[in-house]
């Protein structure tokens, strides 16, 4: 059960972590596609500025006096073209300056090349419509359009005006292939890192859920102790219920009956308690058990249930000694209070031999406020000390005492302490018993 519960709790940890990574990677990768296309842009508008001087010069120039546009005229004693054109460029990247024609001129429309750079026509430059339409309309324009064998190309158009009023267009243009090359380069090192990640979240995942199951395992197996413990402690009483219910039954009329229904009525009792400290138990582990935070005075209460135990104690032949200060202010919860130390007394009345002496005592140190209950009976062992809270715990020979308890007194006494922000502590004392209460002080 704890096994799929773990496998469970990671798995929906990696998922919930994958989910926040595919969302941060997606945002990532919107973002530096958006950044991508806007530099693409930039460096476009850059290439075609870059040479806006050099067309509005010699090659604007060239062309007013009818001369050969400067693309053909312009080259080095070695023939080849010289010039902006073919040295700023990439394979990639292309760039032509036009005078475009003139919409609806038949013989204009196809516009005069100035010059281009060596991959221009190879990237479907010059568009044409839009050499047109930034000459009407001046300015720049951005667009992707369809190149050649229809590949999406971006292209930037910027107009630019000669000395003498005559205009071209430097038009630049890229694949927009460049784009997205580089995002699917971003996503060739995102998915392994992302990959990565998760697979360490995996692991930190089993990690941490088998840490956290730890607490949960053992309280549930703590449970299933009490339950089998509680069980059992109600089967033996009910046993001799029923024994004596049986032999009863077969002489309904025997005088020694009444000592038979005395047994039944005791055993009832101890069904009683044990079923009532079960109550408080269960109300105390779901925190539904009222335990009020009020200021009271703990030497008060020490002293009073304290008194209630002298005739016991008198007529047990112990001495009963009370050495509380005047005051101990606390706050908690009185009655609980009361309780708790109603059942430190009735162990202590109860494991000290005749002629002992049970001794309740009371301090206030730092913060705090203590009632001790010491007996000089057989005490307890360092053996059986750590475990004299859990519940149903008995030292073996306690068992067999006669009026020995459910085992559950102590740790409930506990528990109860620590509902009210208290501890109770059993102390290793080679001459007895000896428990303390501590409660926090009331400071005014
Ligand atoms: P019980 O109902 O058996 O008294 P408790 O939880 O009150 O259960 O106590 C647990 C065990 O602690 C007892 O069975 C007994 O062995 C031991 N114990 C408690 N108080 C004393 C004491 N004053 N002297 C010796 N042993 C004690």
């Amino acid at each position: 059960m704890f096994e799929s519960i773990r496998r469970r709790l990671t798995l929906s940890y990696i998922g919930i972590f994958a989910l926040i990574l595919v969302l941060l990677g997606a945002v990532a990768v919107a973002s530096f596609a958006h950044q991508t296309a806007s530099q693409q842009d930039e460096l476009l508008e850059q290439k075609a500025q870059g040479i806006s001087d050099y067309v509005r010069g010699p090659l604007l120039r060239d062309y007013q006096a009818g001369r050969d546009p400067g693309g053909l005229n312009h080259r080095d004693k070695n023939g080849e073209p010289t010039g902006p054109f073919q040295v700023a460029t990439d394979p990639d990247t292309g760039v032509v300056a036009l005078v475009p024609g003139k919409a609806g001129d038949a013989n204009g429309e196809e516009g005069t090349i100035l010059d281009s750079s060596p991959s221009s026509s190879s990237l479907g430059l010059p568009f044409e419509e839009q050499a047109r339409r930034v000459a009407e309309s001046g300015g720049t324009v951005r667009e992707t359009v369809e190149g050649p064998g229809g590949e999406k190309m971006r292209v930037v158009s910027v107009l630019v005006s000669g000395p003498g009023g005559e205009s071209a267009v430097i038009q630049s243009a890229q694949p927009r292939r460049v784009v997205w090359e580089a995002v699917g380069n971003l996503i060739l090192i995102l998915v392994p890192v992302g990959l990565g990640g998760l697979l360490l979240a995996g692991m930190g995942g089993l990690y941490m859920s088998r840490r956290a199951m730890e607490p949960v395992r053992e309280s549930f197996q703590r449970q299933r102790t009490f339950i089998a413990d509680a069980s059992h402690e109600l089967k033996t009483p009910l046993a001799l219920v029923r024994i004596n219910a049986e032999v009863m039954k077969r002489s309904p009329t025997d005088p020694d009956n009444e000592e038979i229904v005395e047994d039944l009525l005791s055993e009832i009792d101890r069904m009683d308690t044990l079923l009532s400290d079960l109550l408080v138990l269960a109300r105390l582990d779901a925190g539904k058990l009222e335990v009020e935070n009020k200021p009271f005075d703990l030497a008060t209460v020490a002293a009073e249930t304290a008194g209630r135990f002298l005739k016991r104690a008198s007529e047990e032949g112990v001495r009963l000694e009370v050495e509380v200060p005047d005051e101990l202010p606390v706050h908690g919860d009185s009655q609980r209070t009361e309780q708790i130390l109603a059942a430190l007394l009735d162990n202590a009345a109860r494991y000290t031999p005749k002629d002992g002496t049970i001794t309740v005592s009371g301090r206030l140190p730092d913060g705090w406020a203590e009632v001790s209950v010491k007996d000089n009976g057989p005490g307890i062992s360092p053996k059986h000390l750590p475990r004299i809270f859990d519940r149903f715990y008995r030292v073996e020979e306690a068992r067999t005492r006669k009026g020995g308890g459910t085992g559950l007194g102590l740790s409930i006494a506990r528990d109860l302490a620590r509902a009210q922000g208290g501890e109770l502590i059993a102390r290793d004392s080679k001459s007895g018993a000896n428990f303390m209460l501590r409660l926090p002080k009331h400071e005014d």
